[in-house]
């Protein structure tokens, strides 16, 4: 007898769950990428117990057909790539077609869907990656996933999750960065009750970042207009007396994905080099556009960072973004700007 065999479904599916959802931020991630990827205009997050025992994220993009439902929860399954040459010039943020096989498979999960000319929709039931159930439903149109008792089937998974309170911060954390990301789409989060995110989502990137971080920040961040050599930079710096202690602040967006990047957040600090007192982290949202060919997306499960063919002309780029938006309103003597 063979000592090698192929794993079960899931099994297999256990297994890439465990590079997909890291924890419940990770989960409320995917969620809202599909969200956006699905068109939507308004996305509601809730959470209880900093997401450990329940998450659920309702939008009111496209919806799914019962068909497109059913496919929708196996793995490798995606409707927004047909080929790895579709990965060059993507416009979705979702490519991979991992994310809700995942999440079911460590979850009891419900996907709850309509499409906007149908008259009932579809409800599927997955408990720990088993299919349990799928029905008509009565719902509205758009999409509403349900996410509880995360890693109730992987026991040290779970033991690696942080407090609550740690874990809810993530969220909100992440929640914060999309909205940043996406400000034509209004954001609420709910967390054990409490409102605790509602963004306008009124295409103002000013009122959006208002609602997240305060309303008097706004006359401490300088607007970033950048553009040099086919990268081009928008976003917001703050003035270096309006700091964190951790970059909790700090948004990096590259062609519309909220990533993580050690050479962009280097920029940063050095463009503000002097000016910041140690262990002080300013408010900065970068939203970096570059040529799609000049960057690959596809190098980590979770889509959390890119690699740049060559990151030094965007760090360049970067620096001198920064630097400029720090350096123009102090030498008109502008401490506000109308935009
Ligand atoms: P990916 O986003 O990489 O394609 P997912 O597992 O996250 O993979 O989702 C699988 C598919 O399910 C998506 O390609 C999309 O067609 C569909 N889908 C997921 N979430 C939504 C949603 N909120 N609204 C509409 N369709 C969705
Ligand atoms: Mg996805």
């Amino acid at each position: 007898m063979a000592l090698i065999h192929v794993l079960d479904e899931v099994t297999i599916n256990k297994i890439a769950a465990g590079e997909v959802v890291e924890r419940p931020a990770s989960v409320i991630k995917e969620l809202l990428e599909n969200s956006l990827d699905a068109g939507a205009t308004s996305i509601e997050v809730e959470i209880a117990d900093g997401g450990t025992s329940y998450m659920r994220v309702t939008d009111n993009g496209s919806g799914m057909t019962e068909e497109d439902a059913r496919l929708a929860v196996l793995r490798h399954a995606t409707s927004k790539i047909k080929s790895v040459d579709d990965l060059f010039d993507i416009a979705s943020l979702g490519f991979r077609g991992e994310a809700l096989a995942s999440i079911a498979s460590v979850s009891h999960f419900s996907l709850t869907t309509r499409k906007v000319d149908q008259e009932l929709g579809t409800q599927i039931l997955i408990d720990g990656g088993k299919f349990t159930d799928c029905l008509p439903f009565g719902a509205q149109p758009g999409t509403t996933i349900e996410v509880r008792d995360l890693f109730f089937n992987t026991p040290a998974r779970r033991k690696f999750l942080k407090t609550e309170r740690t874990e809810g911060a993530k969220i909100q954390d992440i929640v914060g960065k999309l909205a940043l990301s996406n400000p034509h789409v209004a954001f609420k989060l709910i967390n054990n009750d409490t409102v605790s995110i509602v963004v306008p989502g009124n295409g103002n990137l000013m009122d959006t970042v208002s609602a997240l971080y305060g309303y008097k920040v706004s006359d401490d961040i300088f607007p970033i207009a950048y553009e040099s050599e086919g990268i081009t930079i928008h976003g917001v710096v703050s003035k270096p007396t309006l700091l964190k202690s951790s970059r909790i602040w700090q948004t990096i967006v590259v062609n519309n994905r909220v990533i993580s990047d050690k050479a962009i957040t280097k920029a940063i600090d050095n463009a503000y080099h002097a000016l910041l007192p140690k262990g002080g982290y300013p408010l900065v949202l970068l939203t970096i556009s570059v040529p799609p060919a000049s960057v690959d997306i596809n190098v980590h499960p979770r889509k959390s960072e890119v690699k740049f063919e060559d990151d030094k002309p965007v760090f360049k780029a970067v620096y001198h973004a920064v630097l400029q938006a720090l350096q123009n309103p102090l030498q008109q003597g502008q401490g506000q700007n109308s935009w």
